[in-house]
């Protein structure tokens, strides 16, 4: 099944070094919870996790809460894990919340969509 554009999925990437979780459509509070699951599910035994935000349309405060969250969580169990944040909007918000400090944040996006099937 396809999901419509906005609504929320995340579709796991593989790559060399780590497991890449790409999150499509709308994260807000009502896509916390499924957000919390998919990266619990599929992140298990995974140093290195990349959240790619490139295919977010809407993003909202308890997405950024969801962010903070998973990298307190990564960061307890000595994994790394970086958000992709390239489109301007989600910078700003980023910055102007100060969570760039709490998040491992790039601009740099250079995911292909090679999809790991599930
Ligand atoms: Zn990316």
């Amino acid at each position: 099944m396809i999901a419509p554009r906005h609504q929320f999925h995340i579709t796991f990437h593989d790559d060399a070094d780590g497991r890449r979780l790409a999150i499509h459509g709308e994260f807000d509070a009502g896509a916390v919870a499924s957000f919390d699951a998919g990266l619990e599910d599929r992140t298990a035994n995974n140093p290195r996790i990349v959240l790619c935000l490139r295919h977010v349309t809407v993003i909202d405060s308890s997405a950024l809460g969801a962010l903070v969250r998973a990298t307190a969580q990564a960061r307890s169990e000595e994994h790394s894990l970086e958000v992709h944040a390239p489109l301007s909007y989600q910078q700003d918000l980023i910055e102007i919340t100060g969570l760039d400090s709490l998040i491992d944040v790039t601009k740099d996006c250079q995911c292909s969509e090679d999809e790991v099937p599930s």
